[in-house]
Parts: structure tokens; sequence; C-alpha cells
């Protein structure tokens, strides 16, 4: 957290000075009851306790002005370092590599951005600005006490030891139960919104019941953990104001006495405790602050796991941004999604000339969509083994190499947003409504689009949930296009529209993607038919790769495929 207080080291240093000046007036106001009282004692004028009223009333509403003043600046100020830190954790997220979100939960990381980040929050604000001010008025109450009456200072103070005793003892606890009520927050949230999310699913399955045990589950877990830290802290608490009390009651017996036998004068013993008073309110305050200073240490820890981890490397942007033509080459790729999986691509080459339609074609789990990832460089890739343009794709800049390359994604993610704006999220560049018409043409879905009460305009669900299947994939498709790409991949994306349509969308996306190349994924062969390279992969290898005529000549598994997908399509003409 240090780096991020530093920069307003300014700031925190003219909120503590003001701090230690509202302090400073707090401490005088015993010495005036002192006068008040001593005076009284020898018979004062009313006069002489008008003036110390006032005088006390005065150094109030001045102690009132710099306590103002310092919590403002303080406060303002981690008010700052807040927004900073949320600048960096929302930038990081952002240039995370994919498969970060692959192996972090969603509701764990919501946590660590809002929950974490305002304990942090706290301790950049409240918890200094407490810890500063009530060390000053502790060491100062105590150093009036001595001034006032040592020995019976020394002895009045003797049970604080315990209090600290408490503290060594309970402290720990408190930190590692606040440190679990923390993380079960966190997965909380995590099933919230995995269950909002799903829905439809849970509903459909009639599994309401079960998720909702589960839920509760993890809710009495949660109540558990908290009622634990709060037994804790309670009982810390109660400890603590025994002991305080004890003071308290020490002090009475000894400087009663002391009253009695006349060694101490009763302005000396209401000053004394009035001190005492001054002391036992940091000694409690100093639990609460020790608590922050913990919870907002855990938190912490859990955004730097965030800020450290590392992002995605990428080069330079380039001054003139990069026009692709669209050549593809893999030589030798062998990926893993982790080191200790056997692999999702191995030995994998190919050839690829701009303008080319080339089809993908294999089972599932064969490495098609892995394949069309690598190129995105969605994960990363070994040196020499992508080029686009014969340049090795680990030295092109991402931004540079992702807006020349569109996908339709297999998994479609859509914004709660107007579909105009679905369409047009991947596009850097303003458009014309008439691109967007283009895209949506091509796509297959203006049609669709007309019949929405509020055209383009019309705001869709959550991820999409109130278009079909099909709609959602020609969303996505139109997302692709209107981005007039080198390279464009469509991964399975029309297998939610029926064959008539996707004739329909093939046909115009073949204009579409003249001069471009083109990378098809698809189950129906006779899409793949007519491409210019068709690629058979069987578990991350390449088993076969030409055109059809070329595939068909040979006794491979592409013939096996081509005869399976012949029967069904008569078995499909005679029903
Ligand atoms: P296809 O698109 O041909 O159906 P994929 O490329 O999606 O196949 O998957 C190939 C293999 O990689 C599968 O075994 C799958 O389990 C694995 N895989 C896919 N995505 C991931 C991922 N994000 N993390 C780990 N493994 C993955
Ligand atoms: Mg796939």
């Amino acid at each position: 957290m240090i780096p991020y207080l530093r920069r307003y080291r300014n700031r925190y240093i003219k909120g503590l000075t003001l701090v230690l000046f509202g302090g400073a007036f707090g401490i005088v106001t015993p010495l005036l009851l002192k006068y008040a009282v001593d005076t009284l004692e020898e018979g004062s004028t009313r006069e002489a306790i008008a003036w110390a009223s006032l005088a006390i009333m005065c150094f109030a509403v001045i102690r009132g002005v710099f306590l103002f003043a310092s919590r403002f600046t303080i406060i303002a100020t981690a008010r700052m370092v807040e927004y900073d830190l949320r600048e960096d954790l929302y930038r990081k997220l952002a240039h995370l590599p994919a498969a970060y979100f692959d192996r972090h939960k969603t509701g764990d990381i919501t946590s660590r951005a809002i929950n974490d980040l305002e304990g942090a929050r706290m301790v950049s604000g409240i918890a200094i600005l407490a810890s500063v001010g009530m060390s000053f008025l502790f060491l100062m109450s105590l150093a009036a006490m001595l001034y006032l009456k040592w020995d019976l200072a020394l002895l009045a103070t003797a049970p604080l030891l315990l209090v600290t005793g408490v503290f060594i003892v309970c402290g720990p606890r408190l930190h590692t139960y606040s440190l679990a009520s923390q993380e079960q927050l966190g997965a909380i949230s995590n099933r919230a919104q995995e269950h909002y999310t799903g829905a439809r699913v849970v509903r459909a399955f009639s599994r309401e019941k079960e998720e909702y045990d589960r839920f509760d589950k993890e809710c009495t877990e949660y109540e558990r953990r908290n009622i634990r830290y709060a037994k804790w802290r309670g009982m810390t608490f109660a400890l603590m104001t025994l002991f305080i009390q004890l003071s308290i009651v020490i002090t009475l017996l000894v400087g009663g006495k002391g009253m009695i036998t006349g060694v101490v004068s009763k302005g000396d013993f209401v000053a004394f405790t009035a001190y005492q008073f001054m002391l036992i309110w940091p000694m409690i305050a100093l639990g609460w602050v020790v608590n922050l200073v913990l919870r907002g240490a855990a938190c912490m820890g859990r955004i730097c796991e965030i800020l450290d981890s590392p992002s995605e490397e990428s080069a330079e942007p380039l001054k003139e941004s990069l026009l692709l033509k669209g050549e593809i080459e893999i030589r030798n790729l062998t990926f893993a999604y982790e080191a200790d999986r056997p692999p999702a691509l191995s030995n994998v080459s190919l050839k690829i000339q701009p303008g080319w339609k080339v089809a993908f074609v294999g089972k599932t789990g064969s490495g098609k969509s892995t394949l069309a990832h690598t190129l995105l460089r969605l994960y990363p890739v070994p040196d020499g083994t992508v080029f686009l343009d014969g340049q090795d794709i680990n030295t092109l800049p991402l931004s540079d190499l992702r807006s020349s390359i569109s996908i339709a994604p297999q998994d479609i993610f859509l914004w709660s947003d107007q579909i105009r704006n679905n369409i047009l999220f991947g596009s850097q560049k303003e458009r014309t409504e008439e691109e967007i018409n283009r895209a949506a043409e091509i796509s297959q879905l203006s049609a669709d689009i007309e019949k929405f009460t509020d055209g383009y305009d019309q705001i869709i669900g959550e991820r999409g949930l109130t278009l079909s299947g099909g709609q959602r994939q020609r969303t996505a498709i139109a997302r692709a296009v209107i981005r007039k790409p080198a390279i464009i991949i469509l991964d399975d994306a029309l297998s939610s529209v029926d064959s008539h349509t996707e004739n329909e969308i093939t046909q115009r996306l073949n204009t579409f993607m003249e001069g471009r190349t083109s990378i098809l994924i698809t189950h129906r062969l006779s899409t793949a038919k007519k491409a210019d390279l068709i690629v058979v992969l069987e578990e991350g290898e390449v088993k076969e790769q030409g055109t059809h005529d070329e595939l068909l000549s040979k006794d491979g598994p592409y013939k096996q495929m081509w005869k399976a997908h012949q029967l069904e399509e008569r078995i499909e003409r005679r029903a």
C-alpha cells in the first residue's frame, strides 16, 4: 500500500499535523478543570469560574475546527488512494490474459474489486487518522498523569499491561477469523453469480431446492464464521473494558486516600481522572484500528494477487496501423493449456494463402477452437510457430494483430445493451448506419431486427438471453463482419441456424470474404466442400489436409466423414 500512500505524502503530512494540533488543544482541558477546581477550593469568585469555562469552550471550538480539517483532509486523501488503486486494479484486469479468467472465478474477482478495495480504503483513511491521533492522545495523557502524580500514574496504568496481553492473545485470532469470513463472502458472491446466470438451467432441471440448499449452506458458513469472529471480538472488548475499569478503581482507591490525607489536591484528582478517561479511549480505539489494519492487510494482499499477475505481453503499438494481407503459416505448433496437461494441439503445420477459404473439420474436442484462438494469441504460443504475413505473431502488437482478425466465437457473449451496440462492439472506428445495416444483412439478421419493436435500439437481455440461439450467432457474425478484417474466423457460428438460412448467409458471406482469408469451423461438410483447403483435426493433430477432391481421392478420415455426411443428407431429404 505504501507506494499509493507515498503519492499523497504532503496531504497526509498536512492532515496529520492538523490531527496533532487538535489533540494538543484537547490535552489542555483537564488542566483548566484543575485550575477551576483548585480556585473553587480556595473560595473562588464566579468570575474565575466563568473565565475557566469560557477558556474550555474556546479550546473546544478550536479543537473542533482542527478535527474537522484533519478528518476532511485525510478521508478525502483516502478516497484519492482508493481511486488510484481501483484504476490500477481495473486496468490490470483489462490486460490480464484470457487464461487468467479460465482459472479464477468471476465472483471472487468481483469480491476483490469491491469488498477488498473497501478494506484497503479504510486503512488509508480512518486507520491512519485514528492511529496517529490516538497515539498522540495516549502519550500526552500518560505524560500529563505522570506529571500530575507519577506514582499514582504508574499504579493506575499497570492494568493496561493486561490489556496489551489481551491483544497479544486475541489479535492473531481476530485476524484469522476476519480473513476467513472475508473469504467466505467471496464464495457467496461466486455462488450467487453463477446461480443467477444459470437461472434458466436451474428451473429447467427443477433444481431450485438443491441450488437454494447449496446457497443456504454457504450462507450458514458465512454466518458461522462471522459469529465466531463476533464472539472473539466481544470477548476481547469485554476483557479490555474490565481491565480498564480496574485501573479506574485503583485511581479511586489510591488517589482518594491521597485526597483524605491531603497529599493530592482535589484539582489534581479531577485532572488526573480526566486524563485517565482520555487514556482509555485510545486503548479501546487501538483494538479497532489494529483490526482495521489487519483486515486491510489481508484485503490488500488479495488485491496484490491480481496486481502482481503478469499482463498479456505485447509489443508497442505500431505508428501506422498494420494492414495484414491474411497469409497464415503454422509450423510445428504444439500447445497445451496447462503445462501438466496433454497438449490440445500437437505438431500442427499448415499454410494458408491470403484470400483462401479454409475449413477446419473434426470431432468436438479435436482442437479446432484452440487452433483458432492461437491465431488471435488469446493464449501464449511458442516463438517461431505461428506466422501472419511471414511475421511471428509474438512480435506483432496485440492491438494491431487483433484488429486484423475477427472471430465469431463458439461461446458467444452479448451485452445487455442495444443490438446496435452489440454489433458495433468490435469496431474501433465510427460506423455509419449504412455499414451497420450492411453487416446485419450479410449475417441475415436485418429481417429479425425489423420485427423488434425498437429495431436496432432493442435492448437484448443479459448475455443476449432474449434472443434465439440463431439470432445470437448471427449477431456475432455481424459483429465480426463490421470490422472488415483481413482474416475472419467463424467458429461453428452457423450451428444454430437452419440449413436454408445457412446457405443464404454463406452466399452473402462469400461476396464479403473475397480478398479476405476466412476460416470456417463447421460440422456441415457441404459448407467445407467448397473450401480452398480443408484441415482435418483429430485429437489435436492434423490428420489430413487438402481440397475436397484431393481428400476424397485418399482413403482417409475425410472420406469416411464425407460418406457419413452423404448418408445423413439422403435421410434428411427422404424425411
Ligand atoms: P473443438 O473446438 O475442436 O471442439 P477445443 O479446441 O475447444 O476443441 O478443445 C480441445 C481440447 O482442449 C479439449 O480437450 C478441451 O478440453 C481443451 N480445452 C479447451 N479450452 C480449454 C481451456 N480454456 N482450458 C483448458 N483446456 C481447454
Ligand atoms: Mg470448438
